[in-house]
């Protein structure tokens, strides 16, 4: 067994917020960099600010959008780690001493009062037991432009593939310009109506560029972003071929009688950082 004292996940947490905030992923800017390739126009004008943008964010350590989301918290927890301290009070404490330490929006309310926290917590934290003895932490700062633009559909069986298209491709043309474009679109199908969505979500982690696995789901989502793309909305809604950088596929069991779909829109600033402990 393996001790990991709370202190250790305040510091990981609080860095990682940071990191996350202020440098976005490589796989992140060369999609980004791809696409302003194939631009032309104020399609390609759109791309180089973004690029120029988040090349400023991380040499000033300052945040590439002023929404600095909600934290969202991944943890992979070794079954053999036994934790020194609140793990839950350890990941908060490290999220708002990121938020604070690292000029970062505090962007989140109690729901319907709409009194600011103060401090961007509570993290939404989805925790996985995994084998060996190690923590595993991601985080992930969800902007609301796009996570507003997000949908659940709980289709019949007899709608199929088809139909799982159908439902990938209206969410991301309806949420449009509010989605910040270019992104990704995450989807998870199958399961219950919240493991779908969690499904969908964890595919916004995904490298870019890496096709699903399973041949029949990366032939889906090859089919599902070129009829994105074919929308002409384009970067930032003002026209163009990129209207989404990918669209990442994972699927899971259900019940005979369903077939759940969520469709997870990212803009972006597809932003993630993860630390081991
Ligand atoms: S949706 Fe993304 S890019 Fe748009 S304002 Fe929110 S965090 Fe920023």
């Amino acid at each position: 067994m393996r001790i990991i004292q709370s202190e250790a996940i305040v510091s990981a947490v609080r860095d990682a917020c940071i990191e996350a905030c202020c440098c976005l992923p490589a796989d992140v800017t060369c999609a980004l960099e791809k696409a302003r390739d194939q631009e032309t126009g104020h399609a390609r004008a759109v791309l180089e600010q973004l690029l120029e943008n988040a090349a400023l964010s991380a040499t000033a350590m300052r945040p590439c959008c002023q929404d600095t989301g909600m934290a969202v918290v991944f943890a992979d927890i070794g079954q053999e780690v036994h934790f020194k301290g609140d793990f839950n009070a350890a990941v908060n404490e490290g999220v708002s001493a990121g938020y604070h330490e690292g000029y970062l929006r505090k962007s989140v309310v109690s729901a319907l009062s709409r009194e600011n926290t103060g401090d961007n917590t509570p993290a939404i934290l989805h925790i996985r037991l995994v084998p060996g003895d190690s923590l595993e932490l991601t985080i992930a700062p969800k902007g609301f432009g796009s996570e507003n633009m997000s949908r659940v559909y709980m289709l019949t069986p007899a709608q199929g593939k088809a139909g799982v298209l159908d439902a990938v491709v209206e969410t991301a043309l309806c949420a449009g310009a509010c989605a910040c474009p270019p992104g990704v679109v995450g989807v998870g199908i199958g399961g219950t109506m919240e493991a779908a969505a969690l499904l969908a979500k964890r595919q916004l982690l995904r490298p870019l560029g890496r096709p699903s696995a399973e041949p029949e789901l990366a032939e889906m989502e090859a089919e599902a972003l070129e009829r994105i793309n074919q929308s002409n909305i384009g970067p930032m809604g003002l026209s163009g071929k990129t209207t989404a950088l990918a669209v990442h596929m994972a699927q899971m069991p259900t019940h005979i009688a369903g077939l759940p779909v969520a469709v997870n829109m990212q803009c972006h600033a597809c932003r993630h950082a993860s630390r081991r402990l």
